[in-house]
């Protein structure tokens, strides 16, 4: 009788109360490490991997997960040796020892996922894994109208060739456009890189989305914490 009550664990990771819970398990839409798991089921939750319709929950009570508004001027490290405003600042003082997953640049703004998973934090990050994201740009104007389709069939870069999953042209006004690009690529300053390459270098930079997780109107500097179902999408 080791472990602890299935049910007690995934009330305590915010599925509901112990009752509603006891209903999942019952329906059969609880899995644990694959296994369809029936009521009265003990788990470390600490160790064993646990699904509810498939996405997996986060049951270790000291993994944290964030989602951050980088400001622009800020660089992605936490802490700076040449006393730079850092992305360190805006966590001073929590108790655990977060990392950011990924980078951005100092002048790009927008969505960082920051956890203390660094089993997590290096997966994502890690090519083969190809989170897609999905950047706002603001560029010189116009936009020719085949430029998509030459994003999408890919752009000869130094280091290798990149090439787009969705391009749009969001907004245009004068000389200025914002346009929208999704692509799986984490290579260093790759939308600046690939935007000069076609002659719209980049004016401002902000990351929308991270695989699952959007910013939606997190503001500059803040953060909140990432809800079970980004979670499951992102394990
Ligand atoms: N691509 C860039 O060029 N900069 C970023 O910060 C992120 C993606």
């Amino acid at each position: 009788n080791e472990g602890v009550r299935l049910q007690k664990v995934l009330a305590q990771a915010g599925l509901g109360s112990r009752r509603a819970c006891e209903e999942l398990i019952a329906e059969g839409r609880v899995t644990v490490d694959g296994e369809p798991a029936r009521l009265g089921r003990r788990v470390d939750p600490e160790r064993q991997v646990i699904r509810v319709d498939g996405m997996r929950i986060n049951t270790n009570p000291t993994l944290v997960y964030y989602a951050f508004n980088k400001p622009r001027g800020v660089v992605t490290t936490m802490t700076d040796p040449q006393g730079r405003p850092c992305v360190g600042d805006y966590v001073r003082g929590r108790a655990e020892r977060l990392f950011h997953v990924g980078r951005l640049d100092q002048d790009t703004e927008g969505l960082l996922l920051l956890t203390n998973d660094g089993e997590l934090a290096h997966r994502l990050t890690h090519p083969s894994y190809g989170v897609e994201k999905t950047y706002l740009a603001e560029v010189p104007g116009p936009v020719p109208h085949d430029l998509g389709q030459r994003l999408r069939a890919g752009v000869e870069l130094e280091d290798g060739p990149v090439k787009v999953d969705r391009f749009r042209v969001v907004g245009s006004a004068g000389n200025r456009a914002m346009v929208e690009v999704v692509l799986h690529e984490g290579r260093k300053h790759i939308v600046r890189r690939l935007l000069e390459a076609v002659g719209h270098p980049v004016k401002r930079l902000v990351r929308l989305r991270f695989g699952a997780v959007a910013l939606g109107d997190l503001k500059p500097g803040h953060l909140r914490p990432l809800t079970q179902q980004e979670l499951g999408r992102l394990f």
